[in-house]
């Protein structure tokens, strides 16, 4: 008998599924309806496609383009990620489920135009219950040749009658999460004469920061790239911060919006802030220990699914029709769900993280009954 590689799956003559990675153990705990492997040795292609929920509407969730590790990782990362998906759809009352794709390799050894639409004819034969958009390693130009043997994609430049970069939108999202949120701790929304440290001038970051400017907010920045925190500290009279100091200064708000898992023990110890509102996606290291450990500082902490779903309105929008008003239009309504989510989290006496996860499955819940009767 040959060694039966420690990979979690791959066909040969001797051995059809290798169990070590417990695929389907990994999908029954997560919930997953359906995982999809793909792979195209004449362009190199190796992905993962994995649907989470569909109860609300297609699956729609980006490609992530990464090295990993290894395969499990990869497997780990869209599980995780597509389930995520679904949670962000929910609570942002669109009609989408959760879904996400990972392409295993180094995209700038792999990238072409070759795999691309390789990829795009795996996705097509999914008759729509996956839409795929633009994530991490991946850009405008590749959803393009996607484009070319699929219609179940998203996140296309503007020329194409996409909605091209969807960062503002995003903005604009964390912008109404953060104004709601000093609205519960402050009584009034307006961020005039407020303090805001920004952590991460990138994409998201920039666009804050416009509107925090344009509103009154004193602002101060950190990031890593120096031509960066020159321009925003020059554009917006922005006070730069070093990175090291950021966690212990004395500002009203805090936005992460650069890495995940940025407020563990450690940082919220550390952290001065009467609010944490930011577009950085998994934010809380751990969300059992570090969502109760926010909320015993009496910091109130938006939920980072929630006030970062303005991407995701963003290509919603550009599936339905692109039209940037409406997608803003459906972004502001951040507002109100986090002063919904900020009251829940009080009146039951949990985190807010954990309110902004009850509301969502509500809402799945609901729809899948809605579903099931007729
Ligand atoms: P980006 O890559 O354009 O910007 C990230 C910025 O963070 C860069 O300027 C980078 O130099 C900086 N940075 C990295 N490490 C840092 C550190 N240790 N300290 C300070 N700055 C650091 O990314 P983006 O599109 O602006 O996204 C920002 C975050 O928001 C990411 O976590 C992303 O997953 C999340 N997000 C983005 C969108 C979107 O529409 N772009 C939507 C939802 C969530």
């Amino acid at each position: 008998m040959p060694k039966i590689p420690s990979n979690y799956m791959l066909a040969t003559k001797e051995n059809t599924v290798l169990e070590d990675a417990r695929i389907f153990s990994h999908m029954t705990e997560f919930e997953h309806e359906q995982v999809m492997l793909c792979q195209d040795k004449a362009t190199g292609l190796k992905a993962i496609i994995a649907i989470h929920n569909t109860c609300l509407g297609p699956g729609l969730g980006g490609t992530r383009f990464f090295n990993y590790r290894s395969e499990t990782d990869a497997l780990n990362d869209v599980l995780r990620l597509s389930r995520g998906m679904t949670y962000k759809a929910s609570i942002s009352g669109l009609n989408l489920g959760g879904a996400k794709a990972v392409i295993i390799g180094d995209p700038h050894k792999l990238r072409s135009e070759g795999l691309f639409r390789k990829f795009g004819r795996f996705i097509e034969n999914l008759n729509g219950k996956y839409i795929t958009a633009e994530d991490v390693g991946t850009t405008t130009g590749d959803m393009e040749y996607i484009q070319m043997e699929t219609r179940h994609v998203v996140g296309l430049p503007e020329r194409k009658g996409g909605g091209g970069d969807p960062s503002p939108v995003t903005a604009y999202g964390v912008f109404m999460g953060m104004k709601a949120s000093a609205k519960y701790v402050y009584g009034t929304d307006s961020l005039n004469g407020k303090s805001v440290t920004v952590q991460g001038i990138g994409k998201v970051g920039w666009h804050l920061v416009e509107f925090l400017h344009k509103e009154g907010a004193r602002i101060f920045v950190s990031d890593i790239n120096q031509n960066r925190l020159k321009d925003a500290a020059a554009t917006f009279n922005a006070t730069v911060v070093e990175e090291k100091d950021i966690f212990d200064l004395n500002s009203d708000i805090f936005a992460p919006c650069a890495m995940g898992a940025i407020l563990n023990t450690d940082s919220i110890n550390r952290l001065k802030c009467k609010i944490v509102a930011g577009a950085a996606n998994n934010q809380l290291e751990h969300e059992d220990i570090h969502g109760p450990l926010i909320k015993e500082k009496n910091i109130v902490y938006a939920p980072d699914f929630l006030i970062n779903a303005g991407g995701l309105i963003n290509v919603y929008s550009e599936h339905t029709g692109y039209n940037r008003e409406i997608a803003l239009g459906q972004a502001e309504k951040i507002y109100d769900t986090t002063l919904e989510i900020l009251k829940k989290a009080d009146d039951d006496g949990i985190h807010t993280q954990k309110a902004a996860t009850i509301l969502a499955e509500n809402r799945l819940n609901i729809i899948r009954n809605v579903r099931s009767t007729i």
